[in-house]
């Protein structure tokens, strides 16, 4: 089996850093993104980091066509599929084109991995399918739960499209690999994540505050049943993350899948509180946060975090960076984002 990997959502966070990872090991990447919600600079930041420039394609995955023409170049064996819309809020606002977007692709995904023969799959899920669970840590049979939004069920209706796929056509393998939180940038600060407008997850809005684009950070909560009351997540960094795609597709290449259908969970089986990550992230880069508690964030889970044993186990794949080098090239990227001269870090 060849190594060429179509990676949608390629420019993407996630998927920038796993192109990264992918051609480091040797695998030859085309990233094919609509640049709805990444910019094509990133491609020189890749570039920067492995000598390597990916083939790039713009194209929107709803566009069956458009994708066809880069199957039709018969150089893929493999595909990483990261493209989706995902903002929580932004989907329960506009669900039609959420379910569009991320259902769509998907769908149209594997219609050419049978028409090209195409025989694997690793596709981006979430831990956002377990909803709360009443048993921590999460393991992959952790019952999912009816979703909070229309972004969650996205997620939950993929990976059933995918099993069901998987099962009647034979043809195709694949592996969903449900992410925790992804935090932190590339150790270069030559690729990160690039939130557009006011951001909705943490680290960035912590980074922003600590530069001074945000002028205080709401912490959402602190009379949650946690040991100090704030909310409790498994923060897994993104250069970890972005290895586990590429243990995913060596599994596959290598014939070492169990089932034609594996499900995974990448986390790092540590739960960290709210308040734990801000005070970490002023220790680590030496400076002072300024934030406020406020109340609850509708729909926000109280504490969840992975039990990554099966990961750990059948893909030989770890977390292994530490919270501390996480929130330090958290801070790195932020500060190259802003123009601050970092060569000498
Ligand atoms: P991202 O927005 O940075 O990357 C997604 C990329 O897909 C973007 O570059 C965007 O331009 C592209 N895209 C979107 N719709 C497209 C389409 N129709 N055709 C072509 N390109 C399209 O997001 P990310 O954080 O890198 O997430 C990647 C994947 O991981 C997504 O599927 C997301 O749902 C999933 N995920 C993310 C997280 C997280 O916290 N970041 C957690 C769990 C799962
Ligand atoms: N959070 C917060 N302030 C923010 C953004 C997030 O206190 O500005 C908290 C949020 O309540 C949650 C945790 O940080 O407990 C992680 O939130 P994020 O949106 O990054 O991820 P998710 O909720 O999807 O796990």
């Amino acid at each position: 089996m060849g190594k060429g990997v179509l990676v949608t959502g390629g420019t993407g966070y996630i998927g920038s850093h796993t192109v990264v990872e992918l051609i480091e090991a040797g695998y030859e990447v085309i990233i094919v993104d609509n640049l709805s919600n990444s910019d094509e600079s990133v491609i020189e930041g890749i570039e920067a980091i492995t000598g390597i420039r990916p083939e790039f394609v713009k194209a929107d995955c709803r566009d069956i066509d458009a994708l066809e023409k880069i199957f039709k170049k018969g150089k893929i064996d493999s595909i990483i599929h990261f493209a989706a819309a995902k903002a929580v809020g932004e989907s329960v606002e506009q669900p039609l084109e959420y379910y569009h977007n991320n259902i769509l692709s998907l769908i149209n995904i594997i219609s050419l991995m049978r028409r090209h023969n195409v025989p694997n799959m690793v596709f981006s899920s979430s831990c956002t399918v377990y909803g709360q669970p009443e048993v921590l840590p999460a393991t992959e049979q952790t019952p999912r739960l009816e979703a909070e939004s229309p972004y969650g069920n996205t997620k939950r209706i993929c990976e059933d499209i995918i099993r069901d796929s998987v099962k009647a056509y034979g043809s195709i393998n694949a592996i969903a690999l449900r992410y925790f939180n992804p935090i932190g940038a590339h150790p270069s600060a030559l690729i990160g994540e690039l939130p557009r407008g006011v951001p909705n997850n943490l680290l960035p809005y912590v980074t922003q505050t600590a530069a001074g684009i945000r002028e205080v950070l709401s912490i959402f909560g602190d009379d949650y049943n946690t040991p100090d009351g704030f909310c409790i997540r498994d923060y897994i960094d993104i250069n970890d993350l972005a290895a586990a795609h590429v243990a995913a597709l060596d599994r596959m290449l290598d014939g070492k899948m169990k089932k034609s259908f594996e499900v995974f969970n990448i986390g790092t089986g540590q739960g960290v509180s709210t308040m734990e990550i801000v005070k970490t992230f002023e220790q680590v880069n030496g400076l002072q946060l300024n934030y406020r508690i406020t109340g609850r964030r509708e729909g926000d889970i109280e504490a969840i975090w992975a039990d990554p044993s099966y990961a750990n186990e059948e893909l030989g794949w770890y977390a292994r960076k530490s919270l501390y080098e996480t929130l330090r090239s958290a801070w790195k990227w932020q500060q190259r984002l802003c123009g601050i001269d970092i060569s000498d870090e």
